[in-house]
């Protein structure tokens, strides 16, 4: 486990009147780190705040975690606990060595975001020890309980003092679970409000050049949820969904570690490379964003890209059988599409003649999320001394 507490922040004004309090951070796989990043920023403005930051680890390639901490400005983390292995694994590692951390610095408060392993691993840990939780982007539901993600959802939920929900839908579904409703507060998106700060310098990158794409020209494809990637009968599928696609339109696909292992074992990546698809690594979140406001639609499965592509008013086909982000269905630009190849084709030359839906902004996804997030936090901790 990587320590270093020299950098995060203490309250010196011995002069100011404030409640001291001191925060945890936790952060562990690429979705996380979009989203840590302007909650942090909230409170390190904040004189009476201590923040501690985690990272667990989980991601560790330096394509799906340093580039995000160097391009959004967050700060060296405070601690590595550097967990390996997988996901048992790495849910035992993470209880064992945060539990540890958490008894020796006593945090006021943790603060976890999302649905991945160190979210869930993170709350078990503050629920046992009692340590006040607050859930980021909590009530989202799938109802896919072969999801990993969405038993981390359901647990973390319940386990939360504080949570933060990101769509009305989420509300719902935290009352149905029988959340106290005033545990919930609808903030709008922390993930939206990184895009908002980051969007000028994405636009000055030249990222779609470098890759000799045309503006409008292309189409993106991101694939990692286990059900695709993991059983080859699906990841044939989306092959050759993607080969399809690549007759109409230049594909490009940022790579996933998970689904470049699977391809290659499976035997797959020779089809994509024979269909001219640009195969590429995973891009950091600038140059990702580069790619993604000069394309003509994306093609994904990924739970953030639904809700980016709807902000950026791009079309978006999910390739899943259900989404728990409905508002960007509803009121956005994102089709549930499965690995259904015709409904895809038919959305596909919906995109090409101009006839596919243009999409509205969702409720509070205004770059003020993570404001908002920091304020209730101080006025609950207020309320509480
Ligand atoms: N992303 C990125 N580079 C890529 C692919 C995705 O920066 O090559 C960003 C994307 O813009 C979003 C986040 O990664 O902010 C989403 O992560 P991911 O799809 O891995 O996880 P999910 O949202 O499905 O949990």
């Amino acid at each position: 486990m990587f320590i270093n507490l020299s950098n995060h922040k203490k309250s010196n004004n011995i002069n100011e009147k404030v409640t001291f309090m001191k925060i945890i951070l936790v952060a562990g796989a690429r979705p996380n780190f979009p989203k840590i990043a302007p909650i942090l920023k909230e409170l390190e403005n904040k004189t009476d705040i201590e923040t501690i930051l985690v990272h667990t680890g989980q991601h560790y390639d330096s394509n799906m975690s340093d580039v995000f901490f160097k391009e959004l400005g967050i700060r060296e983390p405070d601690i590595n606990l550097g967990i390996r292995g997988n996901q048992a694994e790495q849910t035992a590692q993470i209880i064992e060595k945060f539990d540890k951390l958490v008894e020796e610095q006593k945090p006021d408060l943790a603060i976890v975001v999302g649905d991945v392993t160190s979210t869930l691993a993170c709350a078990i840990v503050c629920a046992k020890r009692k340590i006040k939780l607050a859930h980021i982007e909590a009530g989202l539901r799938s109802f896919n309980y072969e999801m990993p993600e969405e038993i981390n959802r359901i647990v973390t939920d319940v386990l939360s003092n504080y949570l933060f929900v990101t769509e009305e839908s989420g509300i719902q579904n935290l009352i149905r679970q029988g959340i106290p409703s005033n545990k919930i507060s609808f903030v709008g998106h922390v993930m939206i409000d990184t895009l908002i700060q980051n969007i000028e310098k994405a636009k000055n990158l030249q990222t779609w050049r470098e890759l000799n794409l045309t503006n409008q020209g292309y189409a993106i494809m991101t694939l990692h949820r286990p059900q695709n990637v993991d059983d080859s009968e699906n990841l044939q599928k989306a092959v050759d969904i993607t080969i399809e696609i690549s007759k109409k339109i230049q594909l490009v696909w940022p790579i996933h570690p998970r689904t470049k292992a699977n391809l290659e074992k499976f035997n797959m990546l020779k089809q994509l490379e024979e269909a001219n698809i640009k195969i590429i690594e995973p891009q950091g979140y600038l140059e990702f964003l580069n790619l993604v406001m000069h394309a003509k639609f994306i093609v994904t499965d990924s739970g953030g890209v639904q809700e980016e592509t709807t902000y950026l008013r791009l079309p978006c086909l999910t390739l899943r059988d259900e989404t728990e982000r409905p508002i960007t269905v509803d009121v956005g630009t994102n089709t549930v599409t499965g690995l259904n190849k015709r409904l895809i084709l038919a959305k596909v030359t919906e995109i090409l003649t101009g006839t596919y839906k243009k999409g509205a902004m969702p409720p509070l996804w205004d770059g003020f999320a993570s404001k908002r997030i920091v304020d209730t936090l101080l006025k609950k901790n207020e309320n509480a001394n």
